[in-house]
């Protein structure tokens, strides 16, 4: 009989979720903890914690991780968001479990589970915009996950514009203006140093002229880069998921839609598809359980 689920671990900014997954993408028993942000050590005893207690006969493991990630060794080079650099993730969860490890980068974990068992499902050509803490992305390009960095969340968008998240020293970055973070500084603006992301959306669903506003400047910004994406890499599809990104979607896609068209090419100016996420916070989780198939099936 095959195998019916392995062990998928998704390692947030926030929290790392990990849970049994089915080929199918069903989720069963989940566990969350919070993620360590002092160093590795304590990161990989919080990921080694949720495995053991979650791991019954399941034969295989996949991890999905904020960081990108070197091919040819398996190294996760580094973190925007963590304070994390250069571990052999892979290599590290394989001795201490004996078994087969698949890793990947979160946001390209995502992409493969929205194409595989989300709103992408039956195309073959597929970007996917994760806006949570940071902005993750993946693509998916003649039936196949990219595995390269996809970073899509450090493309500029904004000449010269405003300094990058965490690590990342760029500037006018996707990132910096339209992930749940950028949210928060502008219901910050908005209502001072308490207010977050989610009172942002809660004002916009109140009516609140500022708050719509706000977050029809976030899609703008959001509509500009998909525009951009669309004309090189023509999808069947984009999806627009992460916390944020699914929370705000009815408030920010009037005004991605109408960046999107103004920048892509004709005739995909009319027929451009952007979609919301399916798998809502669970895609990562999802994709990270694909990444543990593949590696069962020796696909990595
Ligand atoms: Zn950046």
């Amino acid at each position: 009989m095959p195998p019916e689920s392995v062990i998928g671990v998704d390692v947030g900014g926030t929290k790392i979720r990990a849970g049994t997954i089915a080929r199918d993408g069903s989720v069963g028993r989940v566990l969350d903890v919070e993620t360590p942000t002092d160093g590795p050590e304590p990161l990989f005893e919080a990921l080694f914690g949720v495995v053991e207690q979650l791991l019954g006969d399941e034969p295989a493991i996949g991890i999905g991780i904020p960081m990108n990630i070197d091919r040819r060794t398996g190294i996760a080079l580094s973190a925007a968001n963590l304070p994390l650099v250069s571990l052999d993730v892979g290599a590290r969860v394989r001795e201490r479990f004996d078994l087969p490890v698949g890793l990947e980068n979160d946001g390209n974990a995502t992409a493969l589970a929205e194409w595989r068992c989300g709103s992408a499902r039956g195309a073959s050509d597929v970007v996917v915009l994760a806006l949570g803490t940071g902005v993750g992305g993946g693509l998916v390009l003649d039936g196949r996950l990219f595995r390269g960095w996809a970073e899509i969340g450090h493309l500029v968008v904004e000449a010269d514009g405003p300094p990058c998240q965490g690590n990342c020293h760029g500037h006018g970055h996707l990132e910096s203006l339209v992930s749940g973070e950028a949210a928060s500084r502008a219901a910050q603006e908005l209502w001072g140093a308490e207010a977050d992301a989610h009172r942002l959306v809660r004002e916009a669903e109140g009516g609140d002229g500022g708050a719509r506003a706000a977050l029809g400047r976030i899609g703008h910004f959001l509509g500009l880069a998909i525009g951009s994406l669309w004309n090189v890499f023509s999808p069947d599809v984009v999806v627009v998921g992460g916390g944020f990104g699914a929370g705000a979607w009815r408030f920010l896609e009037e005004s991605v839609l109408a960046a999107a068209r103004s920048e892509a090419l004709r005739p995909a100016d009319e027929s451009l598809r952007v979609v919301v996420a399916e798998l809502g916070d669970d895609a990562g989780l999802v994709g990270a359980g694909l990444v543990g198939f593949e590696a069962l099936d020796g696909m990595r």
